[in-house]
């Protein structure tokens, strides 16, 4: 995390019951793009865009605002955050629960794949802010559990995500339904010109913040790939595992079959592996998640939806069993290793009709980060 050395949270007027309760989460000193949006968000008016790299604390940066500001009980929601996955809707919700520092402001997390009765009775009691995804959102603006004329803050985490084709409609429709003075704030680690004049033609002007540091920052992975033949793929993904010291790691698979037939096939060869994809059960998936972060399994197997945005911290590898269709794709799964100070290692295993695409991806990641993809030799056993 970088943070800044002249600031402390003490410096932006927060309330007691705030300041505890970032102390309390072990929070020293704001981090760069939280000293940057504080202010802005914490200010009475203006559109916000924030850009940072995963891991900067970007939900606090808008999640402390949100707590400051909204205490006063409401019964319909004056802050709505949509988020692109269901397991992102749950940890901002509880990141921000837990800045709260009290009962108020009341949160309610809605999104799809968890059953609607309890998320209903949340609505129906009155919250002051609305963590959702897309879907699940529009299902409750269609049943009318969920009543946006109220909101005075419209946040997108993972902005770039949100506003890009698969659910740009949606946010769109929801985004109409609340009032024509609320407050937008996008956070995002990157913010492609399309999206933006987008964004511009549909809000108007914005107040841009970025932790330039952070995105130039490269991350501390070794990058290398193997190539390899299809059918020896979990072989060598077995020695990679074997030879580590420590191996706690996330494998990506391009689907969702392929990742339960990889995790599968790991635990019949004794390794603790388990799948997360969009197919579990939103407890299903809580429970991989919970079992993950706590260690009990080190090997998660998963599909790049389901991976998107989950803070866990610490991996020693990122394993791509199946290549990722852009460069952005690659970043972000790569970025989930090398944190805290710690090296991490990213293995992409290339099958042989790929070999024109790694050499592309490696040449992007010259530019982008600095380093190239090293070609590795089948690892041995050790
Ligand atoms: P991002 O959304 O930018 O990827 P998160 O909001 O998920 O990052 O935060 C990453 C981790 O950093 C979380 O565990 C969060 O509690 C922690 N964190 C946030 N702000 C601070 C801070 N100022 N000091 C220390 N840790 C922080
Ligand atoms: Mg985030």
């Amino acid at each position: 995390m970088t943070t800044t050395n002249t600031l402390t949270f003490d410096d932006f007027g927060l309330s007691e019951r705030v300041l505890s309760a970032v102390k309390a989460k072990g929070f020293i000193a704001p981090s760069s793009i939280q000293a940057l949006a504080l202010p802005r968000l914490l200010a009475d008016e203006g559109h916000l865009i924030a850009k940072a790299r995963t891991g900067t604390g970007k939900t606090a940066a808008f999640g402390i605002p949100l707590v400051e500001r909204l205490t006063t009980p409401s019964q319909k929601p004056k802050a709505l955050i949509l988020t692109p996955t269901r397991e992102l809707a749950l940890q901002v919700a509880q990141e921000i629960k837990s800045l709260a520092g009290g009962p108020f402001p009341r949160i309610a997390a809605v999104y799809g794949g968890a059953s609607i009765g309890p998320q209903l009775r949340d609505l129906n009691h009155g919250v002051e802010i609305v963590v959702g995804t897309p879907g699940r959102v529009m299902d409750h603006l269609d049943r009318g559990s969920l009543d946006l004329s109220e909101v005075d803050w419209f946040i997108l985490d993972e902005a770039d995500e949100m506003l890009d084709m698969g659910f740009f409609e949606d946010v769109e429709a929801i985004l109409s339904k609340t009032k024509s003075d609320r407050r937008v704030a996008l956070f995002s680690a990157t913010m492609p010109d399309a999206i933006l004049a987008l964004v511009k033609r549909h809000i108007g002007e914005f107040d841009i913040v970025e932790d330039k540091a952070s995105l130039e920052e490269k991350p501390a992975v070794d990058q290398y790939y193997l190539l390899l033949r299809k059918e020896d793929r979990l072989e060598a993904l077995r020695r990679i595992i074997d030879g580590a010291d420590d191996f706690y790691g996330l494998v990506f698979c391009a689907t969702k079959a392929e990742t339960d037939e990889l995790a599968r096939r790991l635990v019949e060869n004794g390794y603790g592996a388990e799948a997360i994809h969009g197919d579990l059960s939103q407890e299903g998936r809580e429970r991989t998640l919970r079992r993950f972060r706590s260690r009990m399994t080190t090997i998660l197997v998963a599909t790049d939806v389901a991976a998107r945005g989950i803070d866990v911290e610490r991996l020693t590898h990122v394993i791509n069993w199946d290549l990722p269709n852009d460069r952005e794709t690659y970043v972000h799964r790569i970025g989930r290793t090398g944190r805290a100070g710690r090296r991490g290692i990213a293995i992409s295993f290339v099958l042989p009709a790929a070999r024109g695409r790694i050499t592309q991806l490696s040449r992007s990641m010259e530019k982008v980060l600095g380093s190239p993809i090293q070609k590795m030799p089948i690892p041995s056993v050790p």
